[in-house]
């Protein structure tokens, strides 16, 4: 590795995310906190629910602790198990996938478009078997999956569609948000997504017998409305407590505030990129609207860096990045799966971007100045400034 001495350097570390807390969001948690108890435990966890539904156009929304959580019931709800295969794309963080071995059943990986970095349908059709049950298609950087194409192979095969929005809330395609494109949808509001809890999620549908079925296995197998805990079966924990719910309740109140800022960012760094020779940005095809949530550069292979060597170029000028996911097949964790990759390419087409591409800061403490700087920092460090 070459040893770049950094010439321009950022004057105090840039973090790669940061969220949008108002006194609003403090001034609810505290309620919450002395008031939402007893009788009114569920009370914000609703409001937050029925406000994040009609956000996202799904009849019903349900907080749960986590995103993976919202996986991991969507699949069990659809009674995928054993002896069963769900469709994910090879390019993703692991919580889309990890699910699905934890249903019992096994993951098999299709490639992602190298533009939109979301699965590629035809690979989707490629991967199909008898055993395949459920499609999970992901939403990634904000980007969105081409759903009517996948909505056509899971009717055509009888496969359930799983939307994996955790990164894409406020994005659009053919003006419908992301998270009702699936039969089931997952949300994060992890701290570094674009709208956040802390720790929570949200799972989305509009089908009726699935939240039901949702409502019995998040709460150990209680059927609803059940007050003699009679457990019908053994099932799951996963609630969000009602400081956490209030806390998303006052980020939704903002929420078109927090999507046009996320859009204002990236519209900085893509007035600076765009002139910037062999980098490719995230995409926003005709029909969709992209909410952003990381800014993303996939350099040329011409730049000759790996995006290891980028990120540390970039923290060695004071701008923290992340590494593009993986393809998964690199990882250890799934060094014990040769069969999930059986209908990849040797060279996947999303490779390159899994490879070298980097996502730069893009939380909601960046302004103009500070993307001018990155941007600077960026052309230093791949050596093009
Ligand atoms: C963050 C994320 C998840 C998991 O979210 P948690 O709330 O951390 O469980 C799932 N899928 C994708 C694509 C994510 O980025």
């Amino acid at each position: 590795m070459t040893v770049h001495s950094p010439g321009l350097v950022a004057p105090e570390l840039i973090p790669v995310a940061a969220p949008w807390i108002t006194e609003r969001e403090g001034d609810l948690c505290r309620e919450a906190a002395l008031t939402a108890w007893g009788p009114d435990h569920y009370r914000f966890n609703r409001l937050f629910e029925q406000r994040f539904a009609d956000y996202v156009g799904t009849r019903h929304a349900v907080s749960v602790p986590h995103a993976t959580a919202a996986l991991h019931l969507a699949l069990a709800a659809l009674g995928v198990g054993p002896g069963h295969e769900v469709i994910v794309p090879a390019v993703t963080w692991i919580a889309s996938v990890a699910p699905v071995s934890y249903v019992g059943a096994e993951p098999v990986f299709a490639d992602i478009d190298p533009d939109t970095w979301c699965l590629d349908p035809a690979a989707v059709e490629a991967a199909i078997t008898p055993a395949t049950r459920a499609i999970i298609g992901v939403d990634l950087y904000g980007s969105m999956c081409d759903w009517p194409a996948l909505r056509a192979i899971a009717d055509r095969h009888g496969l359930a569609l799983i939307e994996d929005a955790a990164e894409a809330l406020g994005s659009r395609l053919d003006g419908r948000p992301a998270g009702c494109w699936g039969d089931v949808s997952a949300f994060s509001f992890h701290g570094s997504k674009t709208l956040v809890t802390g720790e929570g999620g949200m799972l989305a549908t509009s089908d009726d017998r699935l939240l039901a079925r949702v409502n019995t296995l998040r709460d150990h197998g209680r059927p609803p409305g059940d007050r003699f805990f009679q457990n019908t079966e053994i099932a799951f924990k996963y609630k969000m407590s009602a400081v956490q719910a209030a806390l998303g309740l006052a980020q939704m109140e903002r929420i078109d505030a927090l999507i046009a800022r996320k859009r204002a960012i990236f519209g900085w760094y893509r007035e600076r990129l765009a002139g910037m020779n062999g980098i490719a940005i995230n995409a926003e095809p005709p029909g969709v609207e992209n909410s952003f949530w990381m800014v993303t550069v996939v350099p040329d292979a011409a730049h000759g860096i790996d995006k290891f060597e980028l990120m540390a170029r970039l923290r060695a000028r004071n701008v923290d990045s992340r590494p593009f996911f993986s393809v998964l097949t690199d990882l250890e964790a799934f060094a014990g799966k040769p069969a999930a990759a059986r209908f990849l390419p040797a060279v996947p087409k999303g490779r390159a971007a899994a490879d070298r591409g980097v996502n730069l800061p893009s939380g909601y403490n960046m302004d103009e100045a500070k993307v001018d700087l990155v941007c600077r920092v960026l052309a230093d460090a791949l050596g093009i400034g």
